[in-house]
């Protein structure tokens, strides 16, 4: 076995790879950036090495950095995880130069399949089905419009150079082909350096099926069978599993077949994913699926196919690398139940899955048979802007994929976090949505279901809100009894003291809270009959409702020094004590501003000063975390200051574009 590896990534993987590495007896070394100083992958590793400040083309993109903290420190190879480095030619080819074992496929393999109109052409040739359509080198806008109409509406632009999601843009007709064109250009050469696409037929009720491939230095190629990664928003992964509902052994077959030719053809080794979009209309049929791209890495999926397999891809990468051959054939493999892996983010559902970042003041995952977390942060760490908002993977494993579903949506209402929000609501519900428990499902259904999954807005959680209070009076009281009364036995809050006043035989006193960083005006209530109880309720147009509610419950509550979360429903609710004379959040009532809503990157700004705008007419863009958030004018108004630079970094809630206010 090789004596060590350098994991050139972060995070979870960086977690997933350093574990099996250790028990293969594998020396350890870490390379980080400032903001990850702290990380559990730091700490997990035998060595780590500091490479630079947080961005990662200074850091985890600097080939050079790495490869001399590898050369320094004797690595015998290098585990790129996925994303960063890991489909980086140059990468694999600078290892080979400096004598490091590259844990991954050779850079010939890696070139082959970067560039997704080449990939499509040489899969072809090897007798691979690809989506029809125009992968050729011409660019110019009427030649690409020309091509879409031969090709037949919808089609789907894509970034040759596209990951994650990126450069892609699906187009109805001829009319919106122009502009869809140049943002997927923009957006490509943004995140690629690379502006070229190619156009597709947009295939309908598509189902993502991809196939896990596993090739070594002799000439075995095997396939692990299939992921379903059909859940998807914005064409990225939400879930993922295996097998794929409604397929069939004779489909398996085919499909595994045609994903071990395409290995075959660019002399793969090690683990593979093999792309394909099946139409699904019909259900799933041999003749109906085709090549999308092939993904030169472990893909962040992996555990679902290691679940149903029993193998572990890291061992078999690390085996591979060092020159063992397979040790199996694909006879000897079978699948065993079934898998489904959530990816749970800090991102906002209420919000337009805003990335939402901070430090984790909570963060608890439940145990239990067939269930796999796979993690890079625990309570206490810090969500950046730098990096994917990925928390961790939740994974279950059961005999069939009800059990297995069942498995998963248990975890995901078991898990807690306070600090970012997460979708974790909206993950459980998606596990125990009717048509995908039925197996009737295309990369679609998010968007088509979104309404019943918990996003957008939702309705204040009144109970949370009563609870909230009720606990930061509870401490308020605690400290004013030591602080001011010395001993005293007074059973009433501070703000009764302020403020009170009478209501038939009740007295009320006003609470002042912020609610999720929003004003939310709450009572406290004590009867003159009782004064001892007291309840809090909160009206905005709902019922009132108060603390003495029989729904009243919390799975947690998690006291914080600005305020306290409340966590209910997998939903969490962070109420604070409104201070007027905090300068800050006084901010956030401040209109004639638009702000930036997240840490990130100004990309384009589309007004000046002096510009009347229209309710609704974007304005700039901000980037963060793979995702571009176009922002809008809130409502008719003429520009008076662009406060930013197009280009730079800019701070969540930081000034971008200010109006002229209207007397
Ligand atoms: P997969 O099919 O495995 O989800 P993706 O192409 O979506 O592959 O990306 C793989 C992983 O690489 C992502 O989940 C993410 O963690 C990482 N990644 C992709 N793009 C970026 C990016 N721009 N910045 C940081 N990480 C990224
Ligand atoms: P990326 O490199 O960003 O992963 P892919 O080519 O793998 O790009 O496509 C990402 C997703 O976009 C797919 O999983 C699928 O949901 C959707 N998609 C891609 N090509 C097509 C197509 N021709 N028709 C319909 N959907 C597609
Ligand atoms: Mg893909």
């Amino acid at each position: 076995m090789l004596e060590s590896v350098l994991i050139a990534n972060r995070g979870e993987i960086a977690c997933r790879i350093i574990r099996t590495a250790k028990r293969l007896g594998m020396r350890t070394i870490a390379v980080y950036s400032e903001a990850d100083a702290d990380s559990l992958f730091v700490q997990m590793a035998d060595e780590a090495h500091l490479i630079g400040p947080p961005p990662a083309r200074e850091s985890y993109l600097r080939i050079d950095k790495i490869i001399d903290v590898a050369k320094r420190t004797k690595a015998a190879s290098i585990h790129p995880g996925y994303g960063f480095l890991s489909e980086r030619a140059e990468f694999a080819e600078a290892c080979a130069e400096n004598g490091i074992v590259f844990v991954g496929p050779p850079a010939s393999a890696i070139k082959a399949m970067g560039l997704k109109d080449a990939a499509k052409a040489l899969v072809q040739q090897a007798g691979v089905p690809v989506v029809p359509g125009y992968h050729g080198s011409k660019q110019d806008p009427d030649f690409l419009r020309q091509k879409a109409y031969e090709i037949g509406y919808p089609v789907l632009i894509k970034a040759v150079a596209g990951g994650g999601g990126k450069g892609m843009r699906r187009v109805d007709k001829a009319a919106d082909f122009d502009a869809a064109l140049e943002s997927a250009q923009r957006e490509a050469q943004n995140a690629f350096g690379d502006p070229r696409v190619l156009v597709e037929k947009y295939i309908l009720s598509p189902r993502h099926i991809e196939i896990q491939v596993f090739a070594d230095g002799h000439g075995n190629v095997v396939h692990l069978f299939e992921r379903d990664c059909s859940l998807q928003r914005r064409h990225q992964k939400v879930i993922e599993e295996a097998p794929a509902p409604g397929m069939t052994p004779e489909m398996r077959q085919v499909m595994g077949q045609a994903a071990v030719e395409a290995a075959r053809a660019v002399g793969y080794v090690s683990a593979g994913t093999v792309e394909f979009i099946a139409d699904g209309r019909e259900g799933l049929r041999p003749d109906r699926f085709y090549f999308m791209e092939m993904n030169t890495r472990l893909q962040v999926e992996h555990p679902v196919t290691e679940a149903i397999t029993g193998l572990d891809l890291v061992e078999l990468q690390f085996r591979v690398a060092a020159g063992e051959a397979l040790p199996f054939s694909q006879e000897d493999l079978a699948i065993d139940g079934h898998a489904v892996e959530a990816r749970l983010y800090a991102e906002d559902p209420e919000k337009e899955f805003l990335p939402s970042t901070g430090k984790l003041w909570a963060l608890e995952f439940p145990e239990g048979e067939g269930i796999r977390i796979d993690t890079g942060v625990e309570t206490g760490a810090e969500v950046t802007p730098y990096y994917d908002p990925m928390i961790a993977k939740v994974i279950a494993h059961g005999e069939t994929r009800e059990e297995a579903l069942d498995k998963l949506a248990e975890a995901l209402g078991q898990t807690i976090v306070a600090g970012p929000k997460t979708n974790a609501a909206f993950l459980k519900k998606l596990c125990e949505a009717e048509g995908f428990r039925a197996g009737q499902f295309d990369t679609g259904f998010i968007d088509r279901n979104i309404d019943s999954l918990g996003v957008g807005p939702q309705p204040l959680d009144h109970i949370a809100v009563c609870i909230g209070a009720e606990n930061l009076l509870d401490r308020a009281r605690f400290l004013l009894q030591n602080a001011v009364f010395g001993r005293s036995d007074e059973p009433r809050s501070p703000w009764s003291l302020l403020d009170g006043f009478q209501l038939l035989g009740t007295r009320m006193a006003g609470l002042p809270l912020l609610v999720d960083g929003e004003r939310v005006e709450a009572r406290e209530v004590f009867s003159r009959m009782s004064p001892t109880i007291s309840a809090v309720t909160v009206s905005d147009g709902e019922p009132w409702r108060d603390t003495s509610d029989p729904d009243r419950y919390a799975e947690r509550e998690i006291e914080v020094p600005h305020g306290v979360y409340i966590i209910r429903n997998g939903r969490q609710t962070l109420v604070q004590l409104y201070d007027p004379f905090d300068v800050d959040l006084e901010h956030m009532d401040e209109g004639g501003t638009v702000k930036a809503p997240m840490h990130g990157k100004l990309i384009a700004v589309f007004v000046q000063p002096g510009d009347r705008v229209e309710k609704g007419q974007r304005l700039a863009i901000v980037e963060a975390m793979k995702m571009e958030h176009v922002l809008v004018a809130p409502s008719d108004a003429e520009v008076a200051e662009i406060a930013a630079e197009p280009g730079a970094q800019v701070a969540e809630g930081a000034r971008l574009i200010v109006f002229k206010t209207e007397e």
